[in-house]
């Protein structure tokens, strides 16, 4: 398999893409109602939640959207400093909320104090902040803007976006306050894409009870009546659904201090070669990402020859997202990478930069 370091989809190990080969079974069948058990299950463990995980046929914009129609009757307040950030700020506007942002500068963190200076100035329904964010290779300190929160507005919800950490980086859901943590499959799970899954509080699945037009699909309210019969309101994604079973178990197995170990050692790996080589690293220190690393281009290297010259070799990195494309590119160290894998790479991109 020649590895992808770009920030997902991402490799699926093989027994995991052979998992999801299994015969079908109906989705309202004993069996498969068991196989949506165990996998529900083993999810919580990842969000650090005692509560409920949604597993939902779609990628994690959808879940972007369930946060907004759900909890919200109008005010959003979503921190913005990179795209998807921006992303949830457009979808909640989208959906016709009083849409505001908290913004920072790409590549700064959004810090709890003007968090708490937001919430202090005007009451909003639910908060929404990007964990880890993949356009910059930043990570928010979610949990003490949660805590600032929750301080400042306890009835705002807070809502996280974890697409690119969940699985790569420790999250504690119930233990830091939060009250909706969604995630994609395709990220540092390590799966194809198609399924989000969305970990929901219990305040929150009582705030959802109260607010009209939550729509159908993501329907909470709807999709937690199903849920405690172990099913969905509209078919599963089945064979989705077997990789997903399959894989947290090897995640389970491998244990979540180790996984999180192997992630934090690729990115100071990967941050400690850029230093090294002369780049910078657009994220500062104390906010960097454990699964992607967001290098700044400060020696004007040719992204797509490098990346040309790395798919010769059976690999490829992500150039900068958006407008700093040329400016960044990005290292993702998640899922299945291993420190062979990014020795490879470094030397593949030690190499390049020779010629
Ligand atoms: N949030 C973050 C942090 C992401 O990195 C992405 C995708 O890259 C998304 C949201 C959107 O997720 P999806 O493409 O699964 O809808």
């Amino acid at each position: 398999m020649s590895p992808m370091f770009v920030p997902g989809p991402v490799d699926v190990h093989p027994d995991v893409l052979a998992a999801q080969t299994r015969p079908m079974l109906p989705h309202r069948s004993k069996e498969y109602e068991e196989t949506f058990h165990r996998a529900e299950n083993n999810a919580r463990k990842l969000f650090g939640t005692q509560n409920r995980v949604f597993i939902c046929a779609s990628s994690g914009s959808g879940l972007q959207e369930a946060a907004v129609r759900n909890f919200a009757r109008k005010s959003v307040l979503s921190c913005v400093n990179g795209a998807f950030g921006n992303r949830w700020h457009s979808v909640a506007e989208s959906n016709g909320k009083d849409a505001h942002k908290l913004e920072a500068e790409w590549g700064q963190p959004v810090t709890p104090k003007v968090v708490a200076e937001a919430l202090g100035r005007k009451e909003y329904e639910i908060l929404t902040v990007v964990h880890n964010e993949t356009s910059t290779g930043l990570q928010n300190p979610v949990d003490e803007i949660a805590a600032a929160a929750r301080r400042v507005s306890p009835e705002t919800l807070i809502c996280v976006d974890a697409v690119s950490s969940l699985g790569g980086a420790p999250i504690e859901m119930d233990a830091w306050g939060l009250d909706f943590v969604l995630t994609s499959s395709q990220k540092a799970l390590a799966l194809p894409p198609g399924l989000a899954l969305g970990a929901t509080s219990d305040r929150a699945l009582d705030r959802a009870k109260t607010v009209p037009d939550r729509g159908w699909y993501f329907d909470l309210v709807k999709l937690e009546e199903s849920r405690i019969k172990n099913s969905t309101p509209a078919t599963s994604a089945v064979s989705l659904v077997y990789a997903l079973d399959y894989q947290l178990e090897r995640i389970l197995e491998e244990g979540l201090p180790a996984r999180f170990e192997r992630h934090r050692a690729m990115a100071e790996r990967v941050q400690a070669w850029a230093l090294a080589r002369g780049f910078g690293l657009f994220a500062p220190e104390g906010y960097r990402s454990r699964t992607v690393t967001a290098v700044e281009n400060l020696l004007n290297m040719d992204v797509p020859a490098l990346n040309a010259f790395l798919m010769g070799r059976g690999m490829r990195i992500a150039n900068g997202y958006g407008e700093l494309k040329g400016k960044t590119f990005r290292i993702a160290h998640m899922g299945e990478l291993t420190m062979n894998d990014i020795e490879a790479l470094l030397d593949a991109m030690d190499e390049f930069m020779k010629t």
